[in-house]
């Protein structure tokens, strides 16, 4: 899964003298015809482009990065970036639910430029497992999870030592244990302030026992505590996928309260006439003239309309000539997924909303503009 820790061991694996080859591929199920030409156009720009020299060394890289998503035979996500170096024996790919502004770059270092750019628009939530000699820490961010790490403080000692060879009085075991805890919740403190500088995360889950929920809230700077947004219950040893369950329903209402206030902004503006624009027919408009900062639209949307042969043009109406170009118009299906694909590559964010009866009523699409 897509962290700034790995991509940042990524960026490092820059050697004297090798070539790497990343390729970011729009690789939506239902326009599978239409990647494939792209990546082949890429291709052939790449063979034609490069110095041969470098060609040498990368033509390996490029053969099996055609074979692999020509061939692949299960559903890819929204988005594909591959790094690849055959001189580095290095093939890393990540499934992105979203989608990438298609693009071959043939380099010394390896280009993940428009990664960080996914890290940095789309939220991430640093989900914390906490208990009095326990902790894991699993990283969630596009509906993916991992964990990240864990803490185990060994010598916290157990209640059932208790009287035993411990050999302490009852309020002096007691004070014992909670020294003992208390090292491990400032280890999970540190833990945690790490994790969420490392990988710039602004959103916290936590679960476990309630007493060490508490204690690490009390040990927190306050502006860290402050990016507590949620909490669920699972056992200390549940697994990842269980962790996964009871989290979703947790984010979801984080999610689609920041939403409301996204879709409420967005009508604000188009009411108000501010560099704002609803509904299928205005978004493609402002769409043509580059003009989109963040396209926000509703999770599952789908729409039909027109593509120009041309120069891609896109429009809801039937029109048989594209009026920039005065290309022939051909008929597609999945409209709105080549209008986030478009927003993408003018370098637009993209704000996917997962149910808002608002939203749908005003045309499921809209856009906050640049101007
Ligand atoms: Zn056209």
């Amino acid at each position: 899964m897509l962290n700034r820790k790995e991509l940042k061991e990524i960026a490092m694996l820059q050697a004297a003298g090798s070539y790497f080859v990343s390729l970011y591929l729009n690789v939506s199920p239902n326009t599978k015809g239409d990647y494939v030409i792209h990546l082949k156009n890429m291709l052939k720009n790449v063979l034609e482009e490069t110095d041969k020299k470098i060609l040498k060394k990368v033509k390996g890289d490029i053969e099996k990065l055609e074979a692999f998503v020509t061939s692949n035979k299960r559903e890819f996500k929204k988005g594909l970036a591959i790094i690849t170096s055959s001189e580095k024996s290095f093939w890393k790919e990540y499934h992105l639910a979203v989608p990438v502004k298609n693009a071959i770059i043939a380099d010394k270092t390896p280009y993940i430029e428009p990664l960080l750019d996914i890290l940095d628009n789309y939220k991430q939530y640093a989900v914390l497992l906490v208990d009095k000699e326990s902790a894991r820490l699993f990283l969630m961010h596009l509906g993916e999870i991992e964990e990240y790490g864990e803490v185990h403080t060994h010598d916290v000692p157990g209640k059932h030592k208790r009287g035993g060879w411990f050999s302490l009085s009852g309020h002096r075991f007691e004070r014992h244990i909670d020294y003992h805890v208390g090292l491990h919740i400032k280890d999970v403190v540190k833990k945690l302030e790490s994790f969420l500088a490392a990988e710039r995360i602004e959103m916290i889950i936590t679960g476990g026992s309630d007493d060490a929920v508490a204690k690490v809230r009390e040990m927190l700077p306050r502006a860290v505590s402050k990016k507590i947004v949620g909490a669920f219950h699972a056992e200390m040893f549940a697994n990842v996928n269980d962790i996964f369950e009871k989290v979703k329903p947790v984010i979801s209402g984080v999610e689609s309260m920041a939403e409301k206030a996204v879709v409420s902004d967005l009508l604000t503006a188009v009411g108000k006439g501010q560099n704002a624009v609803i509904g299928i027919e205005d978004v493609l408009n402002a769409l043509q003239e580059g003009k989109i900062l963040k396209l926000v639209l509703l999770k599952n949307f789908k729409d039909e309309g027109y593509e120009c042969r041309n120069c891609r043009n896109l429009s809801k109406q039937k029109v048989s000539v594209c009026p920039y170009c005065k290309g022939g118009m051909e008929e597609v299906n999945y409209l709105i997924d080549l209008a986030a694909q478009r927003a993408v590559e003018q370098g637009s964010q993209i704000e996917v909303i997962a149910e808002n009866k608002e939203m749908l009523e005003a045309g499921g699409i809209g856009a906050f503009l640049r101007f």
